[in-house]
């Protein structure tokens, strides 16, 4: 008796748990909350009573055996059968994909518009699914009412940069389905690697999809890995891929980037670049200046010869031509280029690269489909009838549309997925910091555009460019769950999207990709620390979670077993590292721990003053910043550490608050010429008892390290001021980088001891 109190007690909270967990993504128009659930078991029935409904039927009885280990019979409607009935009604919305969901006791009716709305009700009814496995799955009663905001609802994969196998572009197709995209941007070529078999010209694939090396870490790193690197789909497996998407109601949009961003097709074959080579397949990332040359009527050929094998596999309306980055300095010096501007009478390689794609839109159309680029097409005129992806920012965008063209929103800041989520990346990244919020906060419809021409917005699309993508779990950790972020952007009404709301269904999202056995950020978590000083001039390191229910914990010296609560800012009382992190109520931790190494000195946490300001983008944290505690990581430029001042010197005066022994000045500096970041033309040191009449120390300073800098004298004295000069380098020399500018000079720390 006992045993079975306890086990209705147990039901009881499941009860409650499933009727409060409606955590769906993106989150629907309408949704009416009811009472009690519906429990989906191995004797529910699926009834199609719609045509051409096996196919949605069957996606979900995939989802819940690979993640519940059993599927459902499809039978006949009968009364008071525990079922879910699959149908269509019109639904009067003038975007394809809206649908009703009505969830009772015995019964879950989906009626979609189309397939494609049925579809989505299956997404929203998987989203309902308890995130644990069991054959009894508990979903509330409710009624939703659901439609996409955007017609255009997509997301890129760049498979140039790094290849992802067939089986793992499937895998991300039913990424993009479990978010209701509806587009799917395949970025087959590029300087890189050319990724897709062309019948006609097999080099591109026998040479164009391998290179020799990759580089390793950053950009400009300079080191290598020595392996060859290769990868390509054949038509076969394309057909394969594309079939798989329409299943999911998924249109493949196939990007072939044009005349620039081709290295891989010039070194396969050489006659298609101005200087014909020879080329090698980069290894680095960037942009080459080697590009189609677009005087030679063979690269037209070459062209439409590739595009159309390229429409016999890709049914979709837009075929993408890509047109962005494509350097003019090959076609300047290119007499064929240089002859056919003059004899189709254009003013300059701008104009060039325009003719280049008209010629090859009116090929494309000629064939019954469209063309859409990156928003470089734009200069030197738009095509007639192209469709334009806004990458730079949404100017390209918001001009397009106002020449009545229609446009696609991916403007890197924020729709850049590959950007970092976090300012403390345990991995290389592109840099930039794109925090989910940012991505959640975005609108592609601009205020600069009227009624009228906000209609030839067809929607938005999140970009993964896999330069830093080498494997699938981090492809993963970029895109989790920042994608839940940009499909609710694209389907859900503008009134419904709220940051706060969306923040409360997170841990619940994130809870469900864990389920899936994705690999997402828990960035989202992530403290954010920053280091003030106090009433008493001591530091103290403040932790700020964007996350309110989690409870933040820290530890002294790297001890993770024995950890204090956080009720403030902590001081920091000596020399050492201090790490943090958030827990759950169950007291486990959920985001990543935050590290800070603190160097205390004399200067640490003392008054400061400057008395010229530092540059506006290098002046975070202020003149705090150099007597913070913070040193900067050797080698690193850590923006957030350093104060940077364009063409002026710093002077600097700390008071230690009383007269007392000093030995030692370090001031630390930085040289990094690539960034036009010089070490300072010299750098003295100043003592003061009233903080006005100061006198030179009479100490040589010397210098020592390469870009991180250290400038130090020792002597003895006493003193309460201490006054510190860097001079900044000046206009910078002939023949160094930057030549004629105003050199940066860059500060960090100053210790005193
Ligand atoms: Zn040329």
């Amino acid at each position: 008796m006992k045993h079975l109190f306890f086990l209705i007690l147990i039901s009881g909270s499941l009860l409650a748990k499933a009727q409060t967990n409606i955590n769906i993504v993106p989150i629907p128009a309408e949704i009416k909350a009811g009472k009690g659930n519906f429990i989906i078991t191995p004797n529910t029935a699926i009834v199609l009573e719609g045509g051409n409904l096996e196919n949605t039927a069957a996606y979900l009885n995939e989802y819940l055996s690979k993640n519940y280990g059993f599927s459902l019979k499809m039978v006949k409607r009968s009364k008071g059968k525990n079922q879910i009935v699959l149908n269509y009604e019109r639904l009067d919305y003038p975007l394809p994909g809206s649908y009703t969901m009505d969830v009772k006791d015995k019964e879950v009716y989906i009626a979609g518009d189309n397939e494609a709305g049925v579809f989505y009700g299956i997404q929203t009814l998987i989203q309902l699914l308890p995130p644990m496995k069991s054959t009894a799955l508990r979903i509330p009663q409710l009624y939703i009412s659901d439609r996409p905001r955007f017609g255009y609802r997509g997301m890129h994969l760049d498979v140039a940069r790094h290849f992802f196998s067939v089986d793992y572009v499937k895998k991300y197709i039913d990424f993009l389905s479990l978010h209701k995209f509806n587009n799917f941007h395949w970025h087959l070529t590029d300087d890189q690697g050319w990724r897709i078999e062309i019948k006609k010209y097999p080099n591109l694939t026998e040479t164009g999809s391998c290179r020799n090396q990759t580089l390793v870490g950053r950009y400009g790193s300079d080191k290598y890995d020595s392996t060859r690197y290769c990868g390509y789909y054949t038509q076969e497996q394309i057909k394969e891929i594309v079939k798989y998407a329409a299943a999911r109601y998924i249109t493949i949009i196939p990007e072939i980037d044009i005349p620039g961003h081709c290295v891989a097709a010039l070194t396969s074959y050489p006659f298609l670049g101005c200087t014909k080579g020879p080329y090698k397949v980069m290894e680095t990332w960037g942009v080459s200046p080697d590009v189609l040359c677009a005087g030679n009527d063979s690269s037209y050929v070459f062209v439409q010869d590739v595009l159309d094998e390229v429409m016999q596999l890709f049914p979709s309306e837009y075929i993408h031509i890509g047109g962005d980055e494509c350097p003019k300095e090959k076609w300047k010096t290119c007499p064929v280029c240089q002859q056919r501007i003059k004899e189709e009478k254009l003013q300059n390689e701008h104009e060039l690269q325009s003719y280049f794609t008209k010629r090859i839109e009116k090929y494309v159309n000629s064939k019954g489909r469209k063309i859409i680029g990156w928003d470089e097409i734009l200069e030197g005129g738009i095509a007639p009838n192209a469709a334009i992806m806004s990458w730079r920012g949404e100017a390209g965008g918001i001009a397009a549309a106002k020449q009545n063209h229609y446009v696609v929103m991916t403007p890197e800041n924020p729709f850049y997925i590959n950007h970092s989520q976090t300012r403390n990346e345990d991995s290389v990244t592109q840099g930039q910091y794109n925090p989910i919020e940012n991505v959640y906060n975005y609108d592609p419809v601009s205020k600069e555009l009227d009624t009228k021409q906000a209609k030839y917005i067809l929607g938005g699309q999140g970009n993964l460019w896999s330069e830093y993508l080498d494997n699938e779990k981090k492809l993963e950790y970029m895109l989790f769950p920042r994608i839940s972020a940009v499909a609710e952007v694209l389907w859900s009404p503008k009134q419904k999207r709220s940051w706060p709301d969306f923040e409360k269904r997170l841990p619940a999202i994130l809870d469900r990709y864990k389920f899936q056995g994705i690999n997402y950020s828990t960035a989202y978590y992530d403290l954010q620390p920053t280091v003030m000083a106090s009433e008493k001039n001591e530091i103290r390191w403040k932790l700020e979670s964007r996350n309110k229910d989690g409870k933040i914990i820290y530890v002294l010296d790297s001890n993770t077993n024995a950890s204090f609560k956080y009720a403030g800012p902590i001081p920091i009382p000596k020399t050492g590292l201090y790490g943090a992190a958030l827990t759950n109520n169950d007291n486990k931790i959920i985001s990543s721990w935050v590290w800070q190494y603190f160097n205390l000195n004399l200067a640490t946490g003392k008054k400061i003053s400057l008395s010229t300001e530092p540059n506006k983008s290098y002046s975070l944290g202020g003149a705090f910043t150099l007597v913070d505690g913070i040193q900067n990581e050797k080698g690193m430029l850590r923006s957030a550490q350093f104060l940077g001042f364009n063409g002026k010197d710093m002077e600097a005066i700390i008071d230690l608050g009383n007269d007392q022994p000093v030995t030692q000045i370090i001031l630390h500096s930085f040289e990094q010429k690539g960034s036009w970041i010089y070490k300072p033309a010299a750098v003295s040191f100043y003592k003061s008892d009233d903080g006005i009449n100061f006198s030179a120390i009479d100490a040589p300073v010397n210098m020592s390290g390469i870009k991180n800098l250290l400038y130090q004298a020792s002597f003895q004295l006493n003193a309460r001021y201490i006054k510190i000069i860097a001079k900044n380098n000046g206009i910078i020399t002939a023949g160094e980088p930057g030549a004629g500018n105003n050199a940066w000079l860059f500060v960090d720390e100053i210790e005193v001891k």
